[in-house]
């Protein structure tokens, strides 16, 4: 290893930034290349009319222990949703249905037929599954819990996190938890019910109870945050090719014409980027990871005209219903300073791999066809002119993890590590789509380097390339 020349992170979306600020926190010298105008990649942030919008992700998790630690060595105080986030309704037999959250509330609940109750009973007398690689999402639920929750919540589920279509994602590949308690416990029912006792025991002990955050001022304040404690972070520097010669660092070539010297090289751009703009490394082997479009809508209403009662965190809508929007995420009932007094925070999602062209639909068009389903859905008072309208679009917005993704994968990092020992490669595509996930796999991305640089500045020489290749 090189000691002399810096660690190179392309891509300032929130892995490569964790991946940065760990190998800054741990004394190795970093540079950060991103290739648009400003740090965070979906996660953006804006205030519009006197709304505070996300145009990318809302919120995450108390449980997502590795972003609440994050946000405290930054000093940003994760903001709590009201507690209200907790209710989450299904948009189904043209009324909101309270998703259940407990055994009277499932047993009433118009979501799912008698039958279909009576089938869910009997989860924990299903056999696990023996063929669980080759299984999409909605075979392996549809055989666990019957066709009607895939349906109904699921499905919708699916569609509200992943933008993704049970018909295609792989169970392994998407729902990994899940599976593991089904391999434990041998059922769902049965892993929960051992998961909740022993949750609810860790957190008395942390007397952190389970709520949904964001960041005051946006989720965006995080990687901002980080990017003002690194030295070095280059924006509109977008990297177009990189060259390796045996022994020698890394070159990195900017769109600009300028190059950039480089020790070792973590890659945290999207999967599609990789395959693209450094086409040298192993494109032939890259497995081809579809992206989902989505596109984010933010309604401001006045508040009296949406009759509705918003006490929860959103709608979710199956695709078996008459309705488009993918759901709603009822923001200013969550985080009420994001709307002015007297207004509604609504923010939609339309798009996802079920419904990829609505994406492409006109602004005019878009508005059209949000506004009257909102007005259906919510009650709003009919032609109540929005306050605030405003669409972002991610033509390549999340990473679909479809049957055999993890395998194909993992396949790929053993070709690019035995291709470029130096080089790691990770970002949502690798280590899971969430928040939080984003930031474990910039740590783990970066941990093996910091390793590596302490051992040549303790023994001054180069430890095993061993240690190189693909997150
Ligand atoms: C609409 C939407 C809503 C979401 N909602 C949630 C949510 O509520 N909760 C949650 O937990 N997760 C949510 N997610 C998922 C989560 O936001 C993402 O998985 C995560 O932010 C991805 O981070 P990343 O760094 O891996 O990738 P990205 O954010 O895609 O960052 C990659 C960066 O690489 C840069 N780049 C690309 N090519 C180059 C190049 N050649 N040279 C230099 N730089 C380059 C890009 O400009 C970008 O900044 C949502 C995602 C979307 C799209």
């Amino acid at each position: 290893m090189n000691n002399t020349l810096p660690v190179v992170v392309i891509g300032a979306g929130l892995t490569g930034l964790t991946a940065a600020y760990t190998l800054h926190k741990a004394g190795v010298p970093v540079v950060v290349l991103e290739a648009s105008d400003q740090v965070g990649g979906v996660i953006r942030s804006s205030q519009k009319n006197g709304f505070l919008i996300e145009h990318g992700p809302h919120t995450f998790q108390s449980t997502a222990s590795e972003l609440m630690m994050l946000c405290e060595s930054l000093g940003l105080t994760p903001q709590a949703a009201a507690p209200l986030g907790k209710q989450r309704f299904i948009w189904w037999h043209n009324k909101l249905c309270a998703l259940p959250t407990n055994l009277f509330s499932f047993l009433t609940t118009p979501l799912l037929s008698a039958n279909a109750k009576w089938r869910l009973l009997q989860e924990p007398f299903q056999p696990k599954t023996t063929a669980q690689g080759n299984q999409t999402v909605g075979e392996w639920a549809c055989r666990r819990l019957g066709p009607e929750p895939v349906t109904t919540m699921l499905a919708p589920f699916i569609s509200g996190v992943y933008a993704g279509s049970v018909a295609r994602l792989g169970a392994v590949d998407t729902l990994p938890m899940l599976i593991n308690l089904e391999q434990q416990h041998g059922s769902l029912v049965k892993g929960m019910l051992k998961k909740v006792v022993s949750k609810s025991k860790k957190f008395l002990a942390k007397k952190r109870p389970y709520a949904l955050y964001n960041v005051e001022d946006g989720m965006q304040t995080l990687p901002k945050a980080m990017a003002a404690v690194l030295p070095d972070v280059r924006l509109n520097s977008c990297a177009t090719a990189f060259t390796k010669h045996h022994d020698g660092p890394f070159v990195i070539g900017l769109e600009d014409g300028d190059s950039i010297r480089a020790s070792h090289v973590i890659g945290t751009l999207p999967a599609h980027a990789l395959a693209t703009v450094l086409p040298a490394i192993n494109a032939a082997a890259l497995p081809v990871i579809p992206y989902a479009p989505i596109a984010v809508v933010h309604v401001g209403l006045p508040s009296h005209s949406v009759k509705q009662s918003l006490n929860g965190f959103g709608v979710l809508v199956p695709r078996a219903t008459d309705k488009r929007i993918l759901g709603c995420i009822f923001t200013s009932q969550l985080f009420p300073a994001r709307a002015p007094s007297g207004q509604t925070l609504l923010s939609v999602f339309v798009g996802g791999a079920t419904d990829p062209i609505s994406v492409d639909m006109s602004d005019a068009e878009l508005q059209k066809l949000v506004m009257a389903e909102l007005e259906t859905i919510l009650n709003i008072v009919p032609n109540t002119p929005p306050s605030l309208f405003s669409i972002t679009r991610w033509p390549k917005g999340i990473p679909q993890t479809n049957v055999g993704h993890a395998n194909r994968i993992s396949q790929w990092k053993d070709a690019v590590q035995k291709q470029y020992p130096g080089m790691v490669l990770g970002g949502n595509y690798t280590g899971g789509v969430a928040l939080h996930h984003c930031v474990a796999e910039g740590q783990r991305l970066a941990e093996g380097i910091v390793a590596q640089w302490a051992d040549v500045e303790t023994n001054g020489e180069a430890a095993s390339p061993q240690m190189a290749g693909i997150g």
